[in-house]
């Protein structure tokens, strides 16, 4: 089993007051998301679609699933019904969407809107000019509620680089007071980002172990 249990309790002990763990547990198998279960971890993070909801399909019925993947509209249907928070939202066109399976299922779907903080092209995310509209637009459907935003730093071992984006985030944060949640800070860099003010950090390897793709 590559779960590390002490790092886990020691991770939840950091955050205590702090910020919230979402166990990030894509390509993971549903015994290593028990093990934290286990140890009385409700919220995890899933990246894709089929994926998160294979995974729920057969977990116990009360974890809080994030998604926290790039979303395609035509699969919002699939998690609407359930999902806890869904952070990366982009575009006013995907809320649109969110908001419409809302209304199907009767329910007020949490969003994070995700921004672009990192030197990298290849990062989703909006600008702050971007922002301030869909904040504007959003007021008028009912069936989603913005409640704070997400980013995700470069990928640098500069770790001033790496400060100075999450900086950037968290004062774009502070200009809307309705906003509750900072989604920010990741295995590499989530005590920066706690330092800089996340209340929620996505860990997954320093929990799981590093990821294989190619067989899973
Ligand atoms: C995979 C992923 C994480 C977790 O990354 P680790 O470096 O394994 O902690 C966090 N956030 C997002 C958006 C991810 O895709």
């Amino acid at each position: 089993m590559a779960i590390n249990t002490e790092k886990y309790t020691s991770l939840l002990n950091e955050m205590k007051g702090k910020a919230t763990l979402v166990a990030v547990s894509k390509t993971k198998p549903v015994e290593d998301l028990q093990v934290l279960y286990n140890l009385g971890q409700r919220d995890f993070g899933e990246n894709y679609v089929q994926e998160l909801v294979d995974k729920k399909a057969t977990l116990p019925k009360d974890i809080r699933w994030h998604f926290i993947g790039h979303l395609q509209s035509n699969k919002v249907k699939y998690i609407a019904p359930f999902t806890h928070l869904i952070h990366g939202v982009d575009s006013f066109n995907l809320l649109k969407e969110i908001n419409k399976e809302g209304i199907k299922n009767n329910r007020i779907i949490n969003c994070l809107l995700q921004i672009h903080i990192a030197k990298e092209e290849t990062k989703f995310g909006l600008d702050a000019t971007e922002l301030a509209l869909i904040i504007k637009e959003s007021t008028a459907l009912k069936n989603t509620r913005i409640i704070g935003l997400m980013g995700m730093a470069s990928f640098s071992n500069d770790m001033s680089l790496v400060r100075n984006e999450f900086i950037l985030l968290r004062n774009l944060y502070n200009l809307y007071p309705e906003l509750s949640i900072l989604s920010m800070g990741m295995s590499g860099d989530y005590t920066i980002a706690i330092e800089e003010g996340s209340n929620l950090v996505r860990i997954g390897s320093l929990l799981f172990g590093e990821r294989n793709y190619s067989t899973s």
